[in-house]
């Protein structure tokens, strides 16, 4: 099994229970992937490391699968039912079998770094356990920060955590290993990489504090994040008044090659608006602003009703092109976000049918036939979105004429 996310060790412990021998490998000195990450876990709002902690410890305990952290493949050949997989394991620099993940090593540490797990939010030591509740339960080096590895043969050289620890489990010293095993199939489930909004220029991220990604403001919600779990804003650490999620960030964006929908934002947009207002308490304003609200799976349509009567979370249909830092006099950090509606609201105000005539007499709403452009109608709901091509007709009722819905 490569890649130990929820998906991997899922699989692991299926396929163990049902008698197969699995070897777990993670490229990360702890398995559990994005989940543990994560706070509350929508359709339910069950906290996700109550659902992931009992599977972490079966994995650990299960005789049938043998974990492989800070590992990656390197090498594969043979065939179905017969592979030879050549797996590298990067050196932790600390014994597994010694330590206990008691922590004092990183208390004396005194090299302090971003914390990746918590999207750089916070800060980790040198020494350190990618998560409270990680397995295996033990800490690792990261071998590019230690001040040791300026010089190994230098004994002077900080060393603050070999005094710290009782267990005697660290050696500098240790070595990358290689290990060849023999397997009958191999499960690829490598999770997924995040999109970096820094090269979408006009949402500002970087530049403005307060801008931040869904996996950062995971960690601004969860208890074992970098707040605490309490609700503030990274600039000044002081509650917000106003919360705005924008979607498709990175997501159905032909000009930045990713056409596709990720599947799982509007959902996770969803949850983390009610788990905002759960957390504060004042009234706070969340407000998601969506193309289209994409709730394919069992229940999650009623949990997006839900949010909206329930909670109050505002859902509005428009595409944000824009953001400026917002009035400093009254909302300090404020931002304002600068947005196009969509159709709905332009037929509600009856111009696109002005729209229409302008556009059928310059030819504009022609449709393709090989070379030649022949103009024709347009459906009246979808005559300003440029990306509709049916023509009109195809709305009959006027019941699915209405703004809210298309089919
Ligand atoms: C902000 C946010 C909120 C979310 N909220 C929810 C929610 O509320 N409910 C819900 O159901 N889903 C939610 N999701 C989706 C959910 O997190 C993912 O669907 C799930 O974590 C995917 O699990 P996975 O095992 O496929 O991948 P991952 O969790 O990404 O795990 C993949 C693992 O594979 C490892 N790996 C990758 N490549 C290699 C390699 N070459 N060698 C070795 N190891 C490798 C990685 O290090 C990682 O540990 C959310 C996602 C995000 C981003
Ligand atoms: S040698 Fe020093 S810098 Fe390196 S992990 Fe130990 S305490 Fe931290
Ligand atoms: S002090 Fe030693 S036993 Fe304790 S966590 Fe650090 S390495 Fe492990």
């Amino acid at each position: 099994m490569v890649g130990s996310g929820i998906a991997g060790i899922q699989a692991s412990l299926d396929l163990a229970e049902s008698g197969y021998y699995v070897y777990l490998v993670e490229r990360e000195p702890a398995i559990g992937g994005t989940m543990p990450m994560l706070d509350k876990t929508f359709p339910t709002n069950d906290c996700s490391m109550c659902i992931l902690s009992p599977k972490l410890v079966d994995c650990g305990r299960h005789l049938n699968v043998q974990t492989l952290t800070n590992s990656e493949v390197t090498g594969l050949a043979g065939e179905p039912g017969n592979f030879k997989v050549t797996i590298k394991t990067k050196a932790r620099y600390i014994d597994l079998a010694k330590c206990t993940g008691c922590g004092s090593c990183a208390d004396a540490c005194p090299v302090k770094v971003d914390d990746a797990f918590n999207q750089g939010l916070g800060k980790r030591k040198a020494i350190y356990k990618l998560y409270a509740q990680a397995f295996p339960n033990a800490y690792a080096i990261d071998s590019s920060k230690c001040l040791k590895f300026k010089n190994l043969n230098n004994e002077k050289l900080c060393g603050k955590c070999l005094k710290a620890c009782q267990a005697g489990a660290i050696n500098h010293h240790m070595q990358d290993e290689e290990i060849q095993i023999e397997v009958g199939s191999i499960l690829l489930v490598p999770g997924f990489e995040t999109f970096d909004p820094a090269q979408l220029a006009l949402y500002k991220y970087g530049e403005l504090k307060n801008v931040v990604t869904s996996l950062e403001f995971e960690r601004i919600l969860s208890a074992s994040g970098p707040f605490g779990g309490h609700l503030v804003r990274p600039s000044d650490h002081k509650e917000p008044a106003k919360i705005a999620w924008i979607q498709c960030v990175g997501s159905r964006n032909c000009r930045i090659n990713h056409g596709y929908c990720s599947s799982v934002c509007c959902m996770y947009a969803i949850k983390q608006s009610v788990i905002a207002k759960e957390h504060a308490d004042y009234d706070l304003n969340t407000s998601i602003f969506y193309m289209d609200m994409r709730t394919y799976g069992k229940e999650f349509e009623k949990y997006y009703e839900r949010s909206k009567k329930q909670y109050g979370v505002n859902f509005i249909r428009s595409r944000v092109y824009g953001l400026d830092p917002g009035e400093k006099r009254q909302h300090q950090h404020s931002l304002r976000l600068r947005r196009r509606y969509r159709h709905h609201r332009r037929i509600r105000h009856g111009r696109p049918e002005r729209r229409l005539r302008t556009q059928q007499k310059s030819g504009r709403t022609g449709q393709r036939t090989g070379r030649r452009t022949e103009p024709v109608q347009l459906c009246r709901r979808t005559a300003t979105d440029r990306r509709c091509h049916q023509p009109t007709g195809h709305l009959r009722s006027r019941r699915l004429q209405r703004p809210q819905r298309h089919p």
